[in-house]
């Protein structure tokens, strides 16, 4: 099919909840994808912080089509090997207790909520429901992650929302003690605030809101759905944080493509889930697990140090450019932010690049490179090339 013939499908017959770059790809491989008339592009998006291997890595293939071959799906209703060996390499890594598997980072973000407030009603009773989230975070698309969500712009249309989110300022620990009340059981943060636009979180604010959680009693939830599985060059970000969180949601990059993901709870939570109080059909499927096994034992410390120096790589060489539409850069590992300057918009500077061959993503007001955490130097500097002569 042409691009043509692809894009009439979709104004037809698919809801119109994107807006989409007028590019239909094709198949990819490492950092590079090719779109269905064979032009090639350098993959600054890893299908947004997903495909942390890469495009068709080789390993990976066979970890996915071995498992498929063998046993696709058969529910939570019994026991199979691929989902044991996350959750146990997961937890051997972070020092958490144990996991519970979705399919995407909203869901996680759902199970990581309902594990809050329930572990709360257990040793409180009613009335303790009450999570506080930071303003332009991003925590999904689902009726309550929208709630949790701290952008006005994402309460709108779907009313009522779920009820039980207060927000407080990133980085002011007075607005964080503000927003308390008796009617609170968590704080949940992004360390790395992704879709607000690549903005990290300051290390003393969240070591002091670490602190009043403990003496508040409240859980502390992690939701490192983007920065998770080695984008910041850790296995997850609060490893490089002086912090001991209660619960962790992960998702995108987890299964280096497919639906995946889950929370992980500490040793205080491990029993807060009981037979038949949460659930999934997918949840822990074979498939997406067995490739979520192979991703993660790919990220060994060799990989996770790459990570940190392709990351330094990238926003260097871009600050060097010192291009008149782009200010400084900001992020951790391969989740870079870029500002855009005053007189430009990140959505035209997106279009422009993937237009000359250079995906990127925005984010917030700025623009946001997730590139595949195995991108090569040699795919670095093309891309930096398109970047330097797109927009100089
Ligand atoms: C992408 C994202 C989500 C939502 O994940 P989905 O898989 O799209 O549901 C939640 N939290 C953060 C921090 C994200 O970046």
């Amino acid at each position: 099919m042409t691009f043509e013939d692809i894009k009439n499908l979709d104004e037809q017959y698919v809801m119109h909840s994107y807006g989409r770059f007028p590019v239909a790809l094709d198949h990819g491989k490492g950092a590079t994808v090719w779109d269905v008339d064979g032009r090639e592009y350098i993959d600054f998006t890893a299908g947004i912080g997903v495909t942390s291997l890469g495009h068709a890595d080789q390993g990976w293939l066979e970890a996915v089509t071995g498992q498929a071959a063998k046993l696709a799906h058969i529910s939570n209703l019994f026991y199979t090997e691929p989902y044991a060996k996350v959750a146990q390499k997961l937890c051997a890594r972070t020092g958490m207790a144990n996991v519970m598997f979705g399919n995407s980072g909203a869901e996680a973000n759902e199970a990581m909520i309902k594990l809050a407030r329930k572990w709360s009603f257990d040793r409180y009773g009613k009335g303790r429901g009450t999570i506080i989230t930071l303003h332009n975070s991003f925590h999904g698309r689902t009726v309550t992650t929208l709630a949790a969500t701290g952008q006005d712009k994402f309460h709108n249309y779907f009313f009522p929302f779920t009820e039980g989110f207060r927000y407080a300022q990133a980085n002011d620990l007075a607005s964080l003690e503000a927003a308390s009340g008796d009617d609170v059981c968590a704080v949940m943060v992004e360390l790395v605030q992704g879709e607000g636009g690549v903005l990290p979180l300051d290390r003393e604010f969240l070591r002091k809101a670490a602190d009043l959680c403990v003496k508040r009693d409240w859980l502390l939830l992690v939701d490192e759905v983007q920065t998770g599985v080695g984008r910041t060059g850790s296995l997850f970000a609060f490893q490089q944080y002086d912090i001991e969180p209660d619960a962790v949601s992960f998702a995108k990059g987890i299964a280096g493509g497919l639906p995946f993901g889950g929370v992980m709870a500490n040793e205080k939570c491990r029993e807060v889930f009981t037979p038949g109080t949460h659930g999934t059909t997918f949840g822990g499927n074979p498939i997406a697990a067995a490739a979520a096994c192979y991703v993660l034992d790919r990220l060994d410390s060799d990989l996770l140090a790459q990570v940190k120096e392709k990351g330094d790589y990238l926003r260097t060489q871009i600050e060097e450019m010192g291009l008149p539409c782009l200010g400084r850069t900001r992020g951790m590992g391969l989740m870079i932010g870029i500002e855009v300057k005053e007189g430009w918009t990140n959505r035209d500077l997106a279009a422009k690049l993937i237009d000359a061959g250079l995906l990127v993503l925005t984010a917030g007001p700025g623009l946001r490179l997730l590139p595949p955490l195995t991108i090569t130097r040699e795919e670095m500097d093309r891309g930096l090339n398109i970047l330097k002569e797109t927009l100089s």
